[in-house]
């Protein structure tokens, strides 16, 4: 099929785009990397009467570090932060998470705002932001700019905080805690593909050795990205160890919502969820603990 006619607009600036989606806020759909909204169009799932290609919009892109932590404009390309090589030590699990996402060829021109905004619940960016408490800077014309924590900005299935006229402009990431441990295991039925489940994981611990502020997100999993906060209330202020770890992947197996598709049942994402955080689990305290430097 061919995409229904659209008209096509591409400002230079922030402040053109804007004035753009206040104009045609319900007709209009952004065009970031396109690898979504291109077979959407395609296929007829959206018809928007305009797209406002913000691809010439340069202040959209780039990676910023500072005290803060580290903010990524919402048209960073994925592959640019794959080659980044000072991403693993900002924030070891965005570079450990980037090369699960889809084929290079995809990461060349899909970005991460187009990933957040599109919110499948089986893509790695919601998960990511989710765990590391990220906040997500809109703006518009309506409401000027808004910061959205990660928690309040994933509505459900492909539904964000974001209203119509609003532009994902930014991701802010707050500082990698000192020694932390991280660990992303995915289950996808070919490289390439999103992920059936997967679970992210950050560790840290005090000097006693008592685990302090884990962190357990499960995706894949149900209608959004979501923290096993029972699961990382048993962890938290406990040594860590197997037994935990088992007991708290069985925990955070409860707290999803899964469901049947194409590619598995409810009943078995469930039992991936277990198998994946316990041995994700594992590997974020190797890592922790400086057993595993991959
Ligand atoms: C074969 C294939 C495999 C894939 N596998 C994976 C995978 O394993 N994991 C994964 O996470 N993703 C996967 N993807 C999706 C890929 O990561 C896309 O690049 C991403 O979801 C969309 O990014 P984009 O920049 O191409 O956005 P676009 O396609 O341009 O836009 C997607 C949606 O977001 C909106 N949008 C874009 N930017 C903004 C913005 N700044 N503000 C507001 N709205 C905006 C658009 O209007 C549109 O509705 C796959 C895609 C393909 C084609």
């Amino acid at each position: 099929m061919k995409p229904a006619p659209f008209a096509w607009c591409a400002p230079a600036t922030l402040d053109e785009a804007l004035d753009l989606l206040a104009g045609h806020a319900d007709a209009a759909r952004i065009l970031a990397g396109g690898q979504t909204l291109g077979p959407l169009l395609n296929m007829r799932l959206a018809t928007p009467s305009i797209l406002i290609d913000i691809n010439g919009i340069g202040e959209l892109a780039g990676l910023h570090p500072d005290l803060a932590g580290l903010t990524i404009g919402a048209l960073t390309r994925q592959s640019t932060l794959e080659d980044d090589p000072a991403l693993a030590a900002l924030q070891p699990l965005i570079a450990m998470a980037i090369p699960h996402i889809a084929h290079r060829a995809v990461r060349n021109r899909g970005t991460v705002g187009g990933s957040l905004a599109h919110a499948d619940p089986a893509a790695e960016w919601p998960a990511l932001v989710t765990l590391l408490g990220a906040q997500l800077l809109a703006r518009s014309k309506s409401r000027g700019m808004r910061l959205i924590g990660a928690d309040e900005f994933f509505i459900t299935h492909l539904t964000t905080a974001l209203a119509p006229d609003e532009l994902l402009c930014e991701v802010r990431v707050p500082p990698s805690p000192p020694g932390a441990g991280y660990a992303v295991l995915e289950f996808a039925r070919r490289h390439g593909d999103f992920a059936v489940a997967g679970a992210m994981v950050r560790l840290t611990s005090d000097a006693g050795g008592k685990l302090t502020d884990p962190r357990l997100v499960l995706f894949g999993t149900g209608r959004r990205a979501l923290r096993a906060r029972r699961a990382e209330a048993m962890l938290a202020g406990a040594s860590a160890g197997t037994a935990l770890f088992a007991a708290a992947a069985a925990t955070a197996a409860t707290e999803i919502d899964p469901y049947d598709d194409l590619h598995a049942s409810a009943e078995y994402r469930r039992h991936l969820a277990e198998v994946l955080a316990s041995r994700a689990l594992e590997e974020a305290l190797a890592r922790m603990n400086g057993k595993r430097h991959d």
